[in-house]
């Protein structure tokens, strides 16, 4: 028996890396306690990326082979593409109905990211954009999510989730739409290997599927404790990019390595060495699952339409009651 009802959702943006494995391994321990939703939302990439789809769908094929091959289960969880599943289209209408524009407006990353965008040179400014927090609280409801896991951040757009629930059920006198509850996923976060945030757009990530090649040189690049010029010098691990990655990925030797670098016993080299090494072979299994899937794309396309027609049940369900409780 499942604890209860879980969406959640990542845009398309193409092959994931290692910043975004700790949410992915909580959906995967999600999988067996809820009936789980995990959603591509390719509509929401169009509210900022309108312009530029030439890549839409190769993202997707990308990001469902990363979902897969980190232990997302198609016989545990539905894993589909929004747009596959249209009612998500549908709700998304109806609560745009009896949403109010000034909820909208007030959300704190809206006007937020019209600057962001405005500053290299992009509109955004559309009725989409505007309307997305409106998408994604249909993304939700349309399953009658119990849950949703997200970070702290996203804790305002859940609590409009909510409202706009309560408003329809209140204005329509119905309980279809059941308000979700957030699951606060403990995420811990992986810095890229320049020790900013891990991005695609600042070169300084590590590919969930990179080859032993491209982990020994994204390795060798990392910044390291900069006072460390000789073997010798006495090194400080806790400003160190290579040491923050030992703890994630080699637990066992973490502190020795630490003291070792302390006294100076250590050297740079040698320490990426150690360190490519444990995490060539943490990636290996999920580079060789992934690399059997996408040699059988016929898999792939049979279980995002599996997946596509499980949310599609669920979702139709929701779609009639709302119908029902709307007298149309
Ligand atoms: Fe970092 Fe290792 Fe060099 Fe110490 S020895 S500064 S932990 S790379």
């Amino acid at each position: 028996m499942k604890k209860g009802i879980i969406f959640s959702g990542m845009r398309p943006t193409g092959k994931l890396h290692l910043g975004h494995l700790s949410v992915l391994e909580n959906w995967v321990k999600l999988q067996k306690e809820y009936e789980c939703f995990y959603g591509i939302v390719d509509w929401h990439a169009l509210t900022t990326g309108f312009e530029d789809t030439d890549n839409i769908k190769e993202n997707i094929k990308e990001m469902a082979l990363d979902w897969l091959s980190v232990g997302l289960d198609p016989e545990e969880s539905a894993i589909f593409v929004q747009s596959h599943v249209k009612e998500h289209g549908e709700l998304f209408l109806l609560l745009g109905m009896t949403t109010p524009l000034s909820w909208l407006e007030r959300v704190p990353t809206y006007k937020e990211q019209i600057h962001q965008f405005g500053q290299v040179g992009k509109d955004i400014s559309t009725y989409g954009f505007l309307g997305y927090p409106v998408l994604m609280a249909a993304d939700i409801l349309v399953y009658r999510a119990t849950s949703v896991p997200v970070g702290e951040d996203q804790l305002p757009h859940l609590e409009l989730t909510r409202e706009i629930a309560r408003r329809f059920n209140h204005m329509f006198q119905t309980e279809v739409m059941s308000e979700p509850q957030a699951i606060l996923a403990k995420v811990k976060l992986l810095p890229g290997i320049d020790n900013r945030k891990m991005s695609k757009s600042y070169g300084n990530d590590i590919a969930l599927n990179a080859s032993t090649e491209e982990i020994n040189d994204k390795v060798s690049q990392m910044v390291t404790d900069p006072a460390r010029i000789r073997k010798t010098d006495l090194g400080h691990p806790e400003v160190c990019t290579v040491h923050t990655y030992h703890t994630f990925y080699n637990e066992a030797e973490v502190k020795e390595i630490g003291a070792e670098c302390r006294t100076g016993k250590i050297g740079c080299v040698a320490c990426k060495k150690r360190l490519a090494q444990k995490l060539d072979l943490f990636i290996a299994p999920i580079r060789e699952k992934r690399a059997q899937l996408a040699a059988q794309p016929n898999i792939l396309d049979q279980i995002l339409e599996e997946g596509a027609n499980k949310a599609r049940e669920k979702a139709s369900h929701t779609l009639e009651a709302v119908r029902e409780a709307m007298k149309i």
